[in-house]
């Protein structure tokens, strides 16, 4: 049995996709920016994907989308098309869980002479909000905070960190990374002080390779790709015309899955969770239940390597993901869990796991029947038996 619960790091096309770019492949094969008649259903299916994604994000106008690569494109392409534009102000913000594609361009750019404030988050992963509204100053250029983080699901509230933003200084403009919230729960730009806003189509069944960026009608940035006038002069290269294609179909797709995704996926994940927490006895939240997208769950295994629990569940075909990052033959425990000051004992044990709408109920019992005698089999060699033992004694008691 194969079980895919690692729909944070990518998902699988949905048929319904594939089926709405194929002829994008086959017939109409057209530049869309041709002058003849052959070019109009290309140009045509891109403005209706426009459409699709205007409503996606809750956009007013489909001008204010325009089409990228992928999540990290959109979060480059905001980051540095808004500084390029203001030159000025040298003074950056972000909170230190962001993805890399956010926090490396910060810390180019600190390189490059910007003053950066990271923002941190308290134990359950959520932002100091007080914190990042006392670091707002006259000279912010842009603030760039994620909607959903990626490894731990939990929500920032960024319709209320754009109104403070705004509050303490109109100028700043405001980035939200929204490639984890898209497709998990409701996005409406409209009416909120985000001037640009990121996702990713393989995050939500559309295929690897295709992103989008929505740019506030007066948020002014210079083209990341310059080159040709396509996307509004905003975004150089020939489009990529399935692929955009795809993408507004599965985002229609997505919007329509919504309540299913926040009641059946999240009875999954719940049912998951609760699970590997009520049988194992060295497992705890890294989260609160709270404030979360609902198809992820972070676990702490304490005192074991995720590493190999990972490969205990790819020997069974279960597909999860840890928070440590192979990096340069190093294992680096994810900077989320450490901005969250998650204890030693479970950085290195925790689990990711990261369901869909294509999950079902089977798979979470083959996974609650599974990942128990692996963890007693990896718990047995795990070089901390005397801490175990303490844990295992102080669960016992309190179930008593
Ligand atoms: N932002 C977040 C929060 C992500 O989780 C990811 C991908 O994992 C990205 C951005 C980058 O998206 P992409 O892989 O499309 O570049």
């Amino acid at each position: 049995m194969k079980v895919y619960f690692d729909n944070n790091a990518t998902t699988k096309t949905d048929e319904r996709v594939l089926e709405e770019m194929m002829p994008y492949f086959k017939e109409e094969y057209a530049n869309p920016s041709s002058m003849y008649d052959f070019s109009k259903n290309s140009s045509n299916a891109i403005r209706e994907a426009r459409v699709k994604i205007r409503d996606f994000v809750g956009a007013k106008n489909e001008k204010e989308v325009i089409f990228t690569s992928c999540g990290s494109e959109s979060a480059n392409t905001a980051i540095y098309g808004v500084l390029s534009h203001n030159r000025n102000a040298k003074h950056i913000i972000t909170t230190k869980v962001e993805h890399a594609c956010v926090l490396n361009p910060y810390k180019y750019l600190e390189k490059r002479g910007y003053e950066v404030d990271y923002i941190g988050v308290n134990s359950r992963g959520e932002l100091d909000i007080d914190e990042l509204s006392s670091k707002i100053r006259k000279d912010t250029a842009l603030v760039s905070v994620m909607w959903a983080n990626n490894e731990t699901g939990v929500i920032f509230p960024v319709e209320k960190i754009g109104e403070i933003i705004k509050s303490k200084n109109p100028d700043t403009k405001f980035y939200v990374d929204a490639v984890q919230a898209a497709g998990k729960i409701p996005m409406n730009v409209k009416n909120t002080q985000i001037d640009l806003l990121g996702i990713s189509g393989h995050k939500f069944h559309a295929p690897k390779g295709i992103g989008a960026l929505y740019i506030k009608s007066d948020a002014i940035i210079k083209p990341l790709i310059k080159g040709g006038h396509q996307e509004f002069g905003l975004r150089a290269g020939t489009e990529n015309v399935p692929y955009i294609v795809g993408m507004g179909k599965a985002a229609q797709l997505a919007q329509e899955s919504l309540d299913f995704e926040n009641s059946e996926v999240k009875r999954l994940r719940d049912k998951l969770e609760n699970g590997i927490l009520n049988s194992i006895y060295n497992a705890k939240l890294n989260t609160s239940v709270y404030n979360r997208v609902p198809n992820t769950t972070n676990i702490g295994f304490e005192y074991v390597e995720g590493e190999l629990i990972l490969l205990h569940l790819g020997d069974e075909g279960i597909c999860a993901s840890s928070g440590s990052a192979c990096t340069s033959g190093s294992l680096e425990p994810s900077h989320v869990l450490r901005a969250m000051g998650v204890p030693f004992t479970a950085l290195h044990g925790s689990i990711r796991f990261s369901l869909s709408r294509f999950n079902t109920e089977d798979e979470v019992d083959y996974v609650l029947e599974k990942l128990p005698p692996i963890m007693e089999k990896i718990t047995q060699i795990s070089p901390y038996q005397d801490e175990l033992e303490q844990l295992k004694l102080s669960k016992n008691k309190a179930v008593l």
